[in-house]
């Protein structure tokens, strides 16, 4: 895997418009971000969108203002592709990055024709997550990609599209990209805080946050007049406020060789911990069996609702005495109460089975 120097020291960075709009666009944003130092300038000539009333991008015509851009600013060029005859004029026009969108990763029919058509060919490739939470999905085309013989395949995290995104336009879900990073701690995961907020005003934050968990980039959309841009016009960041952006994202040090003594102890407080919270448990299993037993003997149902609904809102009440999210504590209840159900569940089944 190539190493790519940026802008923001190991860490790879793509920036560019959402949209190839003009050429005259392409060149004011690209004037304003040269002195950054980014690896891939980024434009979409095919936009995918929800409704066919909306603007679908420029076409073939922006891969000859792409090859002018890149002469002009010294610029690797980077583009999205959804189909085997986008990469063509891709590779054709000497575009030197490749992406694939969030919804053609969730088809895994289209990622298979794109593989195809790479085969032979070596060019960095970006693959966004599906626009469903689903990391095999996106494993899945990834290693697609890599059996087709491309050697630089990225991961690219967007966020994901739920029916309730609360105040972003998609949901991080950040321990996707974190179990990516788990079982292939070496493919590269670059942040798209841009999609995930939806809004400008988050973008600053994200970026900062996906620095934090230790990802390995980003991928931001900038434009030179982004109240006006053609797509995603409320997400764009000003050229002003990517530089603002730039100087105070804080890249921290993901070397985990390089940890103190001090946390070495206080790890060892927490592992003593998470050991008393697994014996718990255990513990509370028993009880939630003993229960099974009798609620066996006397024909009484697993889920009795209103004992559930109290205990969840006790739980959730004390634990607001002990500073801990309410939250929090409605999620760890209830998935305690769904194996506690589960268990119980498969008790009395063995009764109706004898
Ligand atoms: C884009 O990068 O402009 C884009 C369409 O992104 P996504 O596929 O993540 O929605
Ligand atoms: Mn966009």
């Amino acid at each position: 895997m190539k190493t790519l120097q940026s802008g923001l020291t190991n860490k790879i960075l793509i920036v560019g418009p959402c949209s190839a709009e003009s050429k005259e666009q392409l060149r004011q944003i690209a004037s304003g971000l040269s002195k950054f130092n980014l690896n891939y300038f980024r434009a979409g000539i095919w936009k995918p969108r929800t409704m066919p009333s909306s603007f679908e991008g420029v076409g073939s015509i922006g891969l000859t203002w792409l090859k002018d851009i890149k002469k002009e600013y010294s610029l690797k060029v980077c583009c999205e592709v959804a189909n085997p005859n986008h990469v063509e004029q891709c590779l054709n026009a000497g575009i030197d990055a490749l992406w694939i969108g969030a919804r053609t990763t969730t088809n895994p029919f289209s990622v298979q024709d794109i593989a195809d058509s790479l085969k032979g060919e070596q060019i960095p490739i970006f693959v966004k997550n599906p626009l469903n939470p689903d990391l095999k999905l996106w494993i899945g085309a990834i290693e697609r990609l890599q059996k087709a013989g491309i050697e630089s395949v990225f991961a690219v995290h967007r966020g994901f599209s739920l029916t309730d995104n609360g105040i972003y336009r998609q949901t991080p879900l950040w321990q996707i990209p974190i179990e990516l990073k788990r079982i292939f701690p070496e493919i590269k995961i670059i942040s798209d805080s841009s999609h995930i907020a939806g809004k400008r005003e988050f973008v600053a934050s994200l970026s900062q946050t996906a620095m934090n968990l230790g990802l390995d980039g980003l991928m931001l959309e900038v434009h030179n007049q982004p109240d006006l841009a053609k797509t995603d016009s409320q997400q764009q960041l000003s050229l002003q406020e990517f530089e603002n952006l730039m100087n105070n994202l804080n890249i921290t040090n993901t070397d985990e060789n390089y940890l103190p003594e001090t946390i070495e102890v206080l790890r060892n407080k927490i592992d003593n911990i998470d050991k008393k919270i697994i014996e718990l448990l255990g513990e509370r299993m028993v009880v939630s069996n003993q229960i099974a037993q009798v609620k066996k003997r006397l024909n009484l149902s697993v889920l009795q609702v209103n004992r559930w609904s109290k205990l969840l809102s006790d739980r959730m009440a004390y634990s607001n005495k002990k500073q801990l999210s309410e939250n929090f504590t409605k999620e760890l209840f209830e998935l305690i109460h769904k194996e506690s159900v589960r268990i119980q569940d498969e008790i009395i089944k063995k009764r109706i089975k004898k």
